[in-house]
């Protein structure tokens, strides 16, 4: 069996036992990736060597660097490519933030940027201004004014769509607001790359993080967007051999920068068929669990969200109760970073949700590759798991 037949094989036979709804943790390879993958992978020559197999290496780094930026909207040389969305945003964080400015961040970004913004300010490098989010997890506009107003900001960071509810913020007007202000917008979009249409040339946003298995490249790449002619001291978290224009030194990672280029290509090529069928996946799914089982509510319900996330919370059903109990459901309950190290979601009690609702939530997020007959599975199987755990959890 040829390589790409056995990954695809493999694939499928872990999704045909498995309904898989845990895209916001990391979204299947796209076959177009694997086969990128596979192609890279039989090449020897490292991208920085000079000879012929070298400069094919080189090439195939090209390639998914053009391929990248015409899924964003910007110029290939405006990408850094990087371990992944959290090397992205710590090097942007690092090289932006103002020493002795100030920075602004939401309560409700991935850890990757509220912990490297809390490390920054007790390094002492910068201040920081944490901005709460309305009960849809939204930032609010005013708040953000008055932070802008506060004191000499010079960063702002706000994501683009939120990793557990799918939320997204209206970076348009943010962008605008934190340009007038004469600051920097940095925004953590890793849940809305190749799921919502992006023009980076037209958006205010300096500077952009992405992770590549989130739209269907593989784990472990990413990229760091920069604009052209950032006012940003050259300050980079690695330091060696010069790669990435001296952003990110390190061999690069030639099959994983290759797969995230062919899987962004196939995120563009489908990407309206695929926002519509996912969003209507995703209101299906979002409907019948409502119809059917009480007490359940939607997380965000109404503002903008990506197509195929839902957070549902589900009056006395614990998450982890009704994750156990439909073990053939690969879901979450709340995000895959948090769900391991045992603490409450801070984007749920940022939006103001009590200990008790934040511990019945769970999300349930969609794709590419999911299914009609996924959906159906996953209704059948959520709607008899919460009788079943609220019976259980019931004492007379
Ligand atoms: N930001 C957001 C919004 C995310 O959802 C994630 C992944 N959960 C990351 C950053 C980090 O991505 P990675 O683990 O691929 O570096």
């Amino acid at each position: 069996m040829a390589g790409e037949d056995r990954l695809a094989g493999s694939r499928d036979a872990a999704l045909s036992h498995v309904a898989y709804v845990d895209y916001n943790a990391s979204a299947p390879i796209r076959p177009e990736a694997a086969a990128a993958m596979l192609e890279a992978l039989r090449l020897p020559g490292n991208a920085s060597s000079g000879h012929l197999l070298g400069r094919q290496a080189s090439e195939l780094v090209a390639r998914a660097r053009a391929e990248l930026a015409e899924l964003l909207g910007c110029t290939p040389q405006e990408l850094i490519f990087t371990s992944g969305a959290t090397e992205a945003n710590n090097l942007a964080l690092r090289t932006a933030s103002p020493s002795h400015g100030l920075l602004i961040v939401s309560a409700v970004e991935h850890p990757a940027v509220l912990t490297t913004a809390r490390a920054l300010a007790s390094e002492g490098f910068c201040d920081l201004a944490i901005l709460g989010v309305d009960s849809d997890g939204r930032v609010q506009l005013r708040d953000l004014q008055a932070a802008l107003d506060s004191g000499s900001p010079a960063l702002v960071s706000v994501m683009a769509a939120n990793n557990e509810t799918g939320v997204i913020n209206d970076m348009i007007t943010i962008g605008t607001m934190v340009h007038a202000a004469g600051a920097l917008l940095h925004t953590d979009a890793t849940q809305l790359v190749g799921r919502v249409p992006l023009e980076l040339s037209a958006a205010p946003v300096d500077l952009l993080s992405l992770s590549a298995h989130k739209f269907g490249g593989p784990q472990g790449v990413g990229a760091l967007f920069m604009r052209r002619g950032l006012p940003v001291g050259h300050r980079p978290l690695l330091q060696g051999g010069g790669q990435e224009r001296g952003w990110r030194a390190g061999t690069l990672n030639v099959a994983g920068i290759a797969g995230a280029g062919a899987a962004a290509a196939a995120a563009h090529q489908h990407l309206a068929d695929e926002q519509l069928r996912v969003s209507r996946l995703r209101d299906r799914l979002e409907t019948s669990v409502l119809a059917a089982v009480p007490g359940a509510r939607v997380n965000g319900a109404s503002a903008p969200r990506l197509p195929g996330v839902t957070s549902l919370t589900i009056t006395g059903a614990p998450a982890d109760a009704v994750l156990s109990a439909m073990p053939h459901v690969a879901a979450s309950d709340g995000s895959a970073c948090s769900s391991g190290a045992l603490t409450r979601s801070h984007v749920l009690l940022a939006m103001g949700h009590t200990d008790d609702e934040a511990d019945c939530t769970i999300r349930l997020s969609l794709g590419h590759a999911t299914t009609d007959a996924e959906i159906n599975f996953v209704i059948s199987e959520l709607t008899s798991a919460v009788p079943r755990v609220r019976a259980a959890m019931y004492v007379p």
